[in-house]
């Protein structure tokens, strides 16, 4: 029952939410996937803003991603940066084009207005148990996780400040809440719902 009512929940929320950012200017001038890709590379790392892991993300085939792309760089909302390690590697960077398209279409205001409704304390409940039922989807069926440096078992501090101990990079305060597909929570069992 449990299941069902949440699943319920998720899908008639995801609708309003996808029905809203359709709506919304200037993101209506987008397909769903293009604002969805807009949307991940406005909140990824350097180290995640590549096809693969935007593919690993967002659940779609490496053509669709890859056809997708293609259409946004040609519209002038994103571009394709070289790695200047591996030349072989591409970025994908947003254009002043393309950050103005998400900052001014999501998230959907529905969204701002349904959280405003409901007290502090609930809003921070909330956030805290969604992040713990998508972790137990990732973890239960082998996806990819994302998440932040401050949750990840990664994360090194010294005197010069945070590092990543997968790129032995430093991390500007910026990039801590930004989300990564290296990203690697630590291990907390997880019960079985009816
Ligand atoms: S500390 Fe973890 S989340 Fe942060 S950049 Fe490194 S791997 Fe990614």
């Amino acid at each position: 029952m449990t299941t069902q009512l949440v699943y319920r929940y998720l899908e008639r929320i995801g609708n309003l939410l996808r029905a809203e950012a359709r709506q919304a200017r200037p993101g209506a001038r987008l397909q769903p996937v293009q604002l969805e890709i807009l949307h991940y590379l406005s909140i990824c790392n350097r180290q995640s803003d590549i096809p693969a892991a935007v593919t690993e993300y967002l659940g779609l085939t490496k053509g669709t991603v890859s056809q997708t792309i293609s259409v946004l760089e040609a519209k002038g909302y994103l571009e394709k940066v070289p790695d200047t390690k591996d030349r072989r590697v591409i970025h994908l960077k947003l254009t002043e084009k393309g950050r103005a398209v998400v900052e001014k279409s999501l998230p959907p205001a529905a969204l701002r207005d349904g959280l405003s409704s409901m007290p502090p304390d609930q809003r921070e409940l909330l956030t805290r148990q969604l992040a713990a039922l998508l972790q137990g989807i990732e973890k239960t069926h082998r996806y990819e996780e994302f998440g932040t440096c401050d949750h990840c078992r990664h994360l090194r501090r010294s005197d010069e400040g945070p590092l990543c101990g997968v790129t032995n990079s430093p991390l500007a305060a910026d990039e801590l809440d930004r989300i990564c597909r290296d990203y690697a929570p630590v291990e907390t069992p997880i019960e079985k719902v009816a």
